[in-house]
């Protein structure tokens, strides 16, 4: 028999609980032990939902991010909030965060940086090496868990991160080797797997997905040391690795002293021989042959193709299993009401995935015809899918054929056209701007769903969201922004908005997945070829132009980001589908153009996440990411200024790259890591224009003048000042406008300094 298990859950819940739970708490409105109690249903009905399987996995619900779980399971908490009051959960916030629940902001602390889980839009909070870092293991909760499935009656496999993989993902805050912690780091993991065996469970998951990146030598060497050191316990040890391949880390892999290695049978399908002979035949082998980060059908009748002889070699050796945790993939298809009927056919969320996992099962336990009934649904499903005309577009694969070199460059370079957009938009030194959305109050999402509902008319929605434009410029000329922006209250969200206008997506009510925290997004679907039936955001771009003097930024988000954020096709290339969002944007851009637009931001706050795990893969990525942006927005004449933002904390490996987008202005995030991004630009010679996000929006906290002023002058010390612009560093669309006011006042009091400041320098230099 074949053993069914699964690595993670989603933990927001199918109409996303988690997230009304949380913010609920924050706001004061619930207390810490109905948030709790919430958590406990949750945990209750994603067990009930993997009941079929062999193993449920428990340590995968968290309230934020498993990563700061880890951290708080070792007992690895940053100094600055260790003597705070309250409880562990406040001060868990407040790394998360900045501040615990109901807290003003004049008790905060900065939050832990966050960053990419690996290659997903997932964030976690980066754990912080400190020079006296002691880690003091606290196994409560996690036990707690675990007791609970028991008492539901589930058979449980808890799942932790593994020890190399929270070292790896770390950040050492001083300049000490990080492998230096290993040793009280395997002391701990030792204590904390000592306290698991009180639970009485049969198998541990420690996850590694750092397995399927390049180690270095003394790396390996420490995976080796890791698990040698927690081999000898009452249960049983599975490492999961996840999100692509083994390659020089897989002998490695299978001679690790652990009882089973689960493989990502999608992104690793090559190296599954390879394993299967060199695994000791005393362990099992895990494959995640459902993906896990995908929405598609699975083929499930191929999928048996490879499996059976699998099946035949391994027997009860093989455990099956989706690729990755089912985190990256909304909960329940069924929620859906509103889906066309035959691409719904086609997706799979969570709670499918599962069921195929079942049928795969069923059919090596029991053989094909014990199945016959869903293999054949399935195939016919697989054949539908791949004849479709709603897929497959003769009219886009010509325009695509179509593209040439000349459509990627602007007509001229930076430097003539910096000369003509002075001119024409006649900025001040520091031009102040911001990301482009202003907060998405609850006026503006009630409107949204009474349109959706049919409660409120498309004239009525629309002058609802043209009173909100003009409250936005009304706010931005009050404090004396220089770059205006319409603010995005139409936008749901700033990819999915485009997803609805393009053809060849659709969008689903309920598919939600978790970015970071409470924050969730939709990832609208591509699956058919994609064009542009008319212009996206042209009439709201002119009528906020149509109320100011002050130059408008046009907002569009970039091919890159729209495919990233995406859940894409797995029947064509990315770098095809990419560039099919390139024609469309493109139309797009040029549209803009004509209605007066003079400067237009195209965003690519995701071009680094969609970066391969293994460098070896980064060139063929950016080359393919970085022509799709120059074909989406250098059709533009000269004056036309392009802006492009990005919302990365480190890009130094990346910069090259990313002035060939040659952008006028690119927006980056700074703030969180006090812009020691920045250092990039010691060697690099950026040559066009910054605006290092001078305050971290994520945070409620409002920033201090003389903390604008300081980053600003770290990024001046870099980049001349008649190249740099002021602003935060992303959108403001999470904050309420009490916060946003007072922090953007600060910003302009900071640039006004920052303006007087360099007169007086140049007075005294011209003295
Ligand atoms: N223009 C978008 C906004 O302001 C950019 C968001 C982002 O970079 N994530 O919301
Ligand atoms: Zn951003």
């Amino acid at each position: 028999m074949v053993t069914t298990h699964n690595l993670g859950f989603p933990r927001i819940g199918k109409k996303r609980q988690l997230k009304l739970a949380l913010e609920s708490y924050w706001q004061g409105q619930t207390s810490q032990s109905d948030l709790l109690a919430s958590a406990v249903e949750l945990r209750k009905s994603h067990w009930q939902l993997q009941s079929d399987l062999d193993f449920v996995p428990v340590g995968d619900f968290s309230l934020y991010d498993q990563v700061l779980d880890t951290s708080f399971l070792l007992g690895h908490i940053p100094s600055r909030v260790r003597d705070l009051p309250g409880t562990a959960i406040d001060n868990y916030f407040r790394v998360a965060r900045g501040r615990s629940a109901n807290e003003r902001a004049s008790c905060c602390v900065s939050a832990g940086e966050m960053t990419k889980w690996f290659d997903t839009n997932y964030h976690y909070i980066v754990p912080e090496f400190e020079v006296n870092t002691h880690f003091s293991v606290n196994a409560e909760t996690l036990i707690h868990q675990i007791e609970e499935a028991h008492a539901q009656g589930r058979k449980t496999k808890p799942v932790i991160i593994g020890p190399l993989t929270y070292l790896r993902i770390g950040k050492s805050k001083h300049s000490t080797d990080k492998l230096d912690l290993l040793v009280p780091l395997i002391k701990a993991y030792k204590e904390l797997l000592c306290a698991l065996e009180s639970t009485g469970i049969e198998w541990l998951q420690i996850d590694e997905p750092a397995l399927v990146t390049e180690l270095e030598p003394e790396w390996q060497a420490a995976a080796m040391e890791v698990y040698q050191a927690l081999q000898g316990r009452s249960f049983k040890i599975l490492v999961a690795t996840y999100f692509g391949q083994l390659q020089g880390n897989l002998k490695l892999a299978c001679e690790l002293p652990i009882d089973g290695l689960h493989l990502d049978a999608i992104n690793a399908k090559d190296e599954i021989t390879d394993v299967a002979a060199l695994l000791g035949t005393d362990k099992i082998l895990s494959l995640g042959v459902i993906n896990g980060r995908n929405i598609w059908i699975n083929d499930l009748n191929t999928t048996l193709d490879w499996l059976e002889p699998l099946h035949q070699q391994l027997g009860e050796r093989l455990w099956l299993a989706p690729s990755c945790s089912l985190l990256h993939v909304p909960v329940d298809l069924d929620s859906e009401q509103e889906l066309d009927s035959d691409v719904k056919s086609w997706l799979c969320f969570a709670v499918q995935k599962l069921d195929e996992l079942s049928t795969l099962a069923l059919a090596l336990n029991n053989g094909r015809s014990a199945a016959a009934a869903a293999l054949a649904s399935n195939r016919a499903l697989i054949e539908s899918r791949a004849n479709s005309p709603r897929v497959h577009k003769p009219e886009v694969q010509n325009a695509l054929s179509r593209i040439n070199d000349s459509m990627a460059k602007r007509q001229s370079r930076y430097a003539l056209r910096a000369v003509e957009q002075r001119q024409k938009l006649k900025l001040p030194l520091y031009p102040s701007t911001t990301i482009g959305s202003f907060p998405q109050t609850v006026a503006i999402r009630q409107s949204r769903r009474d349109f959706r509902q049919g409660k409120l008319s498309a004239q009525a929605y629309q002058l609802a969201m043209e009173e909100e434009v003009a409250h936005c410029i009304r706010e931005q000329e009050a404090l004396g922004l220089d770059v205006l922006v319409h603010g995005e209250p139409e936008r749901n969200d700033m990819v999915e908005y485009f997803g609805e206008q393009l053809e060849g997506y659709t969008s689903s009510q309920f598919g939600w997945v978790q970015s970071y925290g409470s924050r969730c997004v939709k990832p609208p679907i591509i699956y058919g070829d994609i064009s542009r039936p008319k212009p996206m955001t042209v009439a709201w771009a002119s009528y906020a132009q149509s109320l100011t003097e002050k130059p408008m930024k046009g907002m569009l988000t970039g091919p890159v980001t729209i495919l990233n954020w995406s859940f894409v096709r797995d029947d064509q290339s990315r770098a095809q589908t990419c560039l099919q969002l390139a024609l469309a944007i493109r139309e797009e851009v040029l549209d803009l153009e004509k209605a007066g637009i003079d400067i237009i931001q195209i965003d690519e706050a995701a071009l680094r996440e969609g970066l391969p795990l293994r460098k070896t893969q980064w060139q063929d990525y950016l080359n393919w990411a970085i022509r799709a942006f120059r074909i989406t927005a250098n059709g533009v004449g000269d004056a036309t200024q392009i802006h492009t933002h990005m919302c990365y904390s480190d890009f130094n490996d990346i910069i090259g790259a990313i002035a060939e987008m040659d952008a006028d202005v690119i927006t980056i995030e700074t703030s969180r890591s006090d812009m020691g991004l920045l250092d990039v630009f010691d060697e690099f010679h950026y040559p066009n224009q910054i605006g290092p996000g001078v305050y971290d929006i994520h945070s409620p906290n409002i920033p201090t003048v003389a903390s604008i002023v300081a980053l600003m002058e770290k990024a001046e010390q870099r980049i001349p000042a008649e190249r740099l612009w002021i602003n935060p560093d992303c959108g403001l669309k999470t904050r309420t406008w009490p916060e946003v006011i007072p922090a953007l006042n600060n910003m302009l009091k900071a640039r006004e300094l920052l303006v007087a400041k360099h007169r007086q320098n140049e007075t005294v230099q011209t003295e």
